[in-house]
């Protein structure tokens, strides 16, 4: 077997899916082999890696729901103004401008 077989065989090696046959033509190539046997370890930790990985799961909290709609609730409504495009002084200044002309019309016509 040439260090090319070997390293197309490495990670079904390290997963121990080869017939008997083949792993044991790989393992004879990496023992003798000082360059198939560093990149035997590098497979091999990256295998380690990801069946650590694997077995991990990520759970949210239990309380995520209510603490998203506890957060919702506190976050003032000016954010969503400005969250959605409408700065809130410009907001603002609508709102006075309305009251404004309302309090003239009512001076100048009530
Ligand atoms: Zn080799």
């Amino acid at each position: 077997m040439d260090c090319a077989k070997a390293n197309e065989l490495m990670i079904d090696f390290v997963e121990g899916s080869l017939d008997a046959g083949l792993h044991e033509e790989v393992a004879s190539h990496v023992d003798g082999c000082s360059a198939c046997m560093g990149e035997l370890e590098k497979v091999s930790s990256t295998s380690r890696i990801l069946q650590a990985l694997a077995h991990e799961t990520v759970r949210a909290p239990d309380d995520l729901d209510i603490e998203i709609s506890r957060t919702l609730r506190r976050t003032p409504k000016w954010y969503f103004l400005r969250r959605y495009g409408v700065p809130a002084g410009i907001f603002a200044a609508v709102i006075a401008i309305v009251l404004l002309a309302i309090a003239f019309g009512m001076a100048v016509f009530g």
